[in-house]
């Protein structure tokens, strides 16, 4: 059934609000953060550690934490807290990105159960037995995720147990990889230039003649899609294939993003269909998808990237993430003088609507002729 993509417009007057149709949490962060919250109550006295944040979202890990949760990482992988400091008491919480079958299995060794506590959201897990199907059939995996990602880190082990496996950030990446499958780079050149991206054993000359694509679940569609594509013509052509036999050497793979991103990201594109004066897009600074949802806004018109509504220090200031060069800005005078003024409002998977709504009401008291949000609200009821 075809979804429909449009926003809901909240007219308030002198200022238009267009809410994209899907935005915000998931299945995998409810039922993250739900486990986590039920774990607290049911072990009262237990040391209860998460394996690293739970979400991309500050707040929601600020809850966790005065609820005395106490992270054993942070989000790059460095450890906070030693593993030799666990014992089997503990509970330890595994996160809806997963994790590595090397952690698994240092948990197990201290007596601490991986499988009752692990929040690894379904989808995740889907791209790993597509992994596990791709290597079933000979396919080096190519994953097309964020080399330091949780999740990229945790579907780059599942895979690599099961075949030669490779981390492909972008398309530069993808391209810098092809040279070494049409030959126009030497092999040894391969192991400096993927370093620390490539699993153990991997052959450089024999692993590249076979391939497959999966993807990290929040990756752009579009980023995805040209990936595999191109990989797939690089194949084509270096080895003479035609369409009955380019299964030989690539595995058809749809993409492996999960239903949230992929409407959330439907969604920005229905979004930009509005004229609008400037965009918001609400999630943590180090949420992958949120990330994206920005770059699809940033192409067409000014996006301001927060966290939260206090970002919005004034009608005339805000304070706002440049993901690019991980920075927070101050940008003045965004909001134009004029009416109405329209504004495109979204946010990543990992943010909880709460957010949205406070900075749809901080933005809406700007506006002293505005109708008020409950009386907007109430059309909806
Ligand atoms: S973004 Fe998708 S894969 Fe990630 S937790 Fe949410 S539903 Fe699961």
């Amino acid at each position: 059934m075809k979804k429909d993509f449009t926003p809901t417009l909240l007219d308030f007057g002198s200022v238009q609000i267009y809410l994209a149709r899907h935005f915000g949490f998931c299945y995998g962060v409810e039922n993250a953060i739900e486990i986590a919250f039920k774990t607290i109550d049911e072990n009262p006295g237990k040391r209860i550690f998460l394996l690293s944040e739970m979400i991309h979202n500050p707040k929601v890990n600020a809850d966790l934490t005065e609820r005395g949760i106490l992270f054993l990482q942070d989000t790059n992988g460095k450890q906070v807290i030693p593993f030799e400091e666990l014992n089997e008491q503990d509970i330890v919480v595994i996160p809806a990105f997963g994790t590595t079958l090397d952690i698994e299995k240092k948990l197990r060794a201290i007596g601490i159960s991986i499988e009752k506590y692990n929040t690894t959201c379904p989808f995740v897990e889907k791209v790993w037995n597509r992994s596990e199907q791709i290597a079933k059939k000979n396919y080096t995996v190519v994953v097309h995720g964020k080399p330091t990602h949780e999740e990229t880190r945790a579907t780059f082990s599942h895979a690599a147990a099961n075949t030669a496996t490779v981390v492909v950030n972008d398309m530069e990446d993808a391209i810098r990889l092809s040279k070494y499958i049409t030959g126009e780079k030497p092999l040894p050149e391969f192991y400096d230039e993927f370093k620390g991206r490539y699993s153990e054993h991997f052959d450089a000359e024999t692993d590249l003649q076979r391939i497959g694509v999966v993807n990290q679940t929040t990756m752009l569609a579009s980023d995805t899609q040209a990936i595999a594509d191109f990989l797939k013509t690089v194949m084509v052509s270096t080895y003479n294939l035609t369409e009955e036999n380019t299964e030989e050497r690539f595995a058809e793979t749809r993409d492996t993003l999960c239903y949230a991103t992929n409407d959330n990201q439907s969604a920005v594109y229905g979004l930009l269909q509005e004229p609008a004066d400037f965009a918001i897009v609400v999630g943590g600074y180090n949420s992958s998808n949120t990330s994206h949802l920005v770059e699809l806004c940033e192409e067409k018109l000014p996006t301001y990237f927060i966290n939260d509504a206090d970002k919005i220090i004034s009608d005339s200031a805000i304070k706002h993430f440049d993901f690019h060069h991980k920075q927070e800005l101050i940008s003045n005078d965004y909001l134009p003088k004029k009416d109405p003024v329209k504004i495109l409002i979204t946010s990543g998977a990992s943010c909880p609507d709460a957010l949205v709504e406070e900075v749809i009401k901080k933005l809406v008291s700007f506006f002293k002729q505005a109708s008020s949000v409950e009386k907007i609200a109430k059309q909806f009821a």
